[in-house]
């Protein structure tokens, strides 16, 4: 059980910089996820950027921010957004943000309450302040400027997720970009991110370090190993997160194995149904509309008996930690013609990770032995290592600050590389003020 007790710093405890600019990584500074990165100025301009939690086991949250009046959310997962509803109780904060990362927002915050009860750890928030959040967005479309206070703020295309924004802010001093969770490559969802001139660019690490295969091949190695299930009468289970992986997954099959019978169950189906409302920064709203056409949603106990039957079922949770995912699990294991094929990071801790390091996973509490193929596929929405750098470059930012990045593997052959190309490199740990054009 994690105790956490926010505290609430008094502004006369916090200051301004007497000089330039202040950053603060609350969380996310020195580990991935958790983030939440406070930017101040000499003027008495203060920003808070996302604010989320690590969904671990127990959770891990970023530390208690001083009264800020504004807050960026640059996407809806719940470690860039999971402790909103405490920052718009206790300060009454206004959260910016795209439409759709608003309107699945909610959802994010119920289910991240839901998973809370069950796995009996205490949030620092209730139920009542998801409503005050929800009263608390202010909506921005991509590339449309807007004044607060001094500072000019645009949200731009993330790639990512959709919806997922990059954040530039103009300053008298110069101008700093924040990358957000970002990708500079296409994913079936939404266009990558595109690089411009910025003095500071705050970059996430995730895969400092890390380059991913090539898409198209892995799309390919995907199809073939599920035509080989398919072929042998198993049904394929694919764990997939609901915010983007369901649906870009859900996409890739229809396109190149539209022959298949593909069942669809979790909460990625109401997020799919809130993309559609968006088509506007969807990159082919058309591919996702008729492959939402195509596929079987579940939505009954007798559909999902029937699902077992399909050639793939794509499900929550990604990490096989409850969700329907648990329910399918324990019943394709009996037949050693099933599979079930990862398409993410398996946490430590979580079922998946336990399925790929010990053969069993925990189905109400009792480890259990699973007897198929498991097999993982990488289809990462976060910029490899060799994107990083590239992105960087075409920024040609003169200094750098690694953020959302593991300290021992990912953030320092990442800093070296930047270090290499002639970029200034900063490497925040939470808690610590960094200083820029000072
Ligand atoms: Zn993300």
């Amino acid at each position: 059980m994690v105790m956490y007790a926010p505290g609430m710093l008094k502004n006369r405890d916090y200051n301004f910089p007497d000089k330039g600019l202040r950053y603060h990584f609350l969380g996310g500074g020195n580990e991935v996820g958790n983030v939440g990165c406070l930017l101040d100025d000499d003027k008495k301009n203060r920003l808070l950027l996302d604010y989320g939690i690590a969904p671990t086991d127990p959770p891990k949250y970023p530390l208690p921010s001083p009264s800020v009046k504004h807050s960026i959310i640059t996407h809806s997962h719940i470690d860039h957004l999971g402790m909103a509803p405490w920052l718009c109780a206790n300060h009454r904060t206004k959260l910016h943000g795209t439409s759709i990362t608003a309107n699945i927002s909610e959802l994010m915050w119920n289910d991240c309450y839901k998973v809370s009860k069950i796995e009996g750890y205490p949030l620092p928030w209730d139920k009542r302040d998801i409503d005050t959040s929800i009263d608390s967005w202010e909506i921005h479309d991509f590339n449309q400027p807007w004044m607060q206070n001094e500072w000019k703020l645009t949200l731009q295309n993330a790639g990512h997720i959709p919806g997922a924004s990059m954040l530039s802010v103009e300053t008298d001093h110069g101008k700093v970009l924040f990358t957000g969770d970002f990708d500079s490559r296409d994913s079936m969802l939404v266009e990558g991110a595109k690089p411009e001139k910025t003095d500071i660019l705050f970059i996430e690490g995730t895969y400092g370090g890390r380059n991913h295969p090539n898409q198209e091949e892995e799309r390919r190695r995907f199809c073939e190993e599920i035509v080989r299930v398919s072929d042998r009468g198993g049904t394929v289970l694919i764990p997939a997160f609901a915010n983007g992986r369901t649906q870009d997954i859900v996409m890739m099959l229809h396109k190149y194995l539209p022959e298949l019978n593909v069942h669809v169950d979790g909460m990625g189906k109401r997020i799919a149904k809130i993309y559609m409302d968006h088509p506007d920064v969807l990159k082919d709203p058309d591919l996702l509309k008729s492959s939402w056409k195509w596929s079987k949603q579940v939505s009954s106990k007798s559909d999902r008996k029937k699902a077992l039957d399909a050639d793939c079922i794509v499900s929550t949770s990604g990490m096989l930690d409850g969700g329907p995912s648990i329910w399918y699990l324990n019943r394709l294991k009996e037949d050693r013609r099933n599979s079930i094929f990862f398409t993410g990071y398996q946490a430590t801790g979580s079922g998946g990770r336990s399925l790929l390091e010990t053969g069993k996973v925990p189905i109400w509490k009792q480890k259990v032995p699973i007897n198929l193929d498991v097999k993982q596929f990488s289809f990462s929405t976060h910029a490899g290592h060799d994107e990083i750098v590239q992105f960087s470059s075409d920024c040609d930012a003169e200094k750098i600050v690694i953020y959302h990045s593991d300290p021992n593997h990912s953030r320092p052959p990442l800093a070296e590389a930047l270090e290499k190309n002639g970029h200034q490199v900063d490497t925040p740990e939470n808690g610590e003020f960094g200083n820029l054009f000072n």
